[in-house]
């Protein structure tokens, strides 16, 4: 029988309402939540770790890298098969490719939580973890980077993001839809991701800036994240990756001081390109010296830059990360 170390990291699937304050909060202990999935023992040996009871918007780069850490010293042993990590949901996906960014291992890594609290009525915790753990012993699962898993879909963490605030199916991949299914305890993969490459990261100093770019908007944010010293921007621009003309010579100065710039678009699908020769347009901006960061979220590309920027890449270097 596989061994599957389970790691509990907090998220809705640890929390109940209180009733003090009528709200969600951390409440439940890894091995409570374990003890609701019925049966597992027919199919896994677990080995149950805390990492956290966190809300997934309390989590850090440095709490990221840690946990990264931790699984890398796990997958490392060879008596364990696979893992599977709860989270919080709202920043599951940031987490689920950083990892995958930084952990080399043809070993299962699952992601999972819940999206309603022990207290509602339809709790998807024990189901979420019990598909997480069936994925994770699975043949099939090995050499797929890490794995997103909920309402019995599988997501790759490089495509995956929380699409809807409360649907139980809120993890989707856009353009593509979920690389595979768990099916009655089985697992089944309908296609193929692209392993992404790996960064060595010991340390987070320098960070990433993210802003979302909406009709008339100008360079004053840029210019205060320049001023701030941040070590790179993300912007989320408009369709095709074109900004509003007032933007670009904050983008200008930007690149001229060396800060690497990504281009993303704020449309939920599709990818960037240099489709327009306007100013602002894809074209100029690209000609400025920006970075297309293909179909990736705002907030993922974020997350990739924030590696490249901190494993000591060079502007060439993290172009070709993007490419
Ligand atoms: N706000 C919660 C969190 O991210 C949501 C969840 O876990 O579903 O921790």
């Amino acid at each position: 029988m596989k061994k599957i170390a389970v790691i509990f990291n907090g998220g809705t699937i640890s929390m109940k309402v209180d009733e003090r304050i009528k709200a969600a909060i951390p409440s439940l202990t890894g091995e409570e939540i374990m003890a609701m999935v019925a049966g597992i023992e027919n199919y896994a040996e677990i080995e149950s770790y805390t990492f956290s009871s966190m809300p997934s918007p309390h989590m850090t780069f440095k709490t990221i890298l840690e946990l990264s850490n931790f699984v890398r010293d796990l997958v490392n042993r060879s008596d364990i098969d696979g893992i599977v990590i709860t989270h919080g949901t709202d920043t599951l996906e940031e987490t689920a490719y950083f990892l995958d960014l930084t952990i080399d291992t043809s070993k299962p890594i699952v992601i999972t939580g819940a999206m309603r609290s022990s207290s509602e009525l339809g709790y998807d915790g024990p189901f979420n973890l019990a598909t997480s753990i069936c994925t994770a012993i699975a043949d099939d699962s090995i050499g797929r980077g890490v794995l997103v898993c909920f309402n019995g879909e599988l997501n790759s963490a490089s495509e995956v993001t929380k699409a809807n605030s409360m649907a139980l199916n809120a993890f989707r991949t856009p353009n593509f839809g979920p690389i595979g299914i768990v099916d009655n305890n089985k697992v089944i993969f309908y296609r193929n991701t692209i392993n992404p490459s790996k960064y060595k990261i010991d340390k987070i100093e320098k960070d990433v800036a993210l802003i979302k770019c909406a009709v008339d908007m100008d360079s004053t944010f840029i210019d205060f994240i320049i001023e701030r010293g941040y070590g790179g921007i993300v912007i989320e621009a408009l369709g095709r990756g074109n900004v509003p003309p007032k933007m670009v010579s904050g983008i200008k100065r930007a690149i001229d001081s060396n800060i690497p710039v990504i281009i993303v678009s704020r449309c939920f699908e599709g990818r960037v390109h240099e489709s327009y020769g306007y100013e602002g347009g894809g074209k100029m901006l690209l000609d400025l010296g920006i970075i297309f960061g293909d179909t990736l979220p705002g907030q993922k590309a974020r997350v990739k830059l924030l590696l490249s920027i901190n494993s000591g890449l060079s502007m060439e270097q993290i172009k070709k990360q993007f490419e």
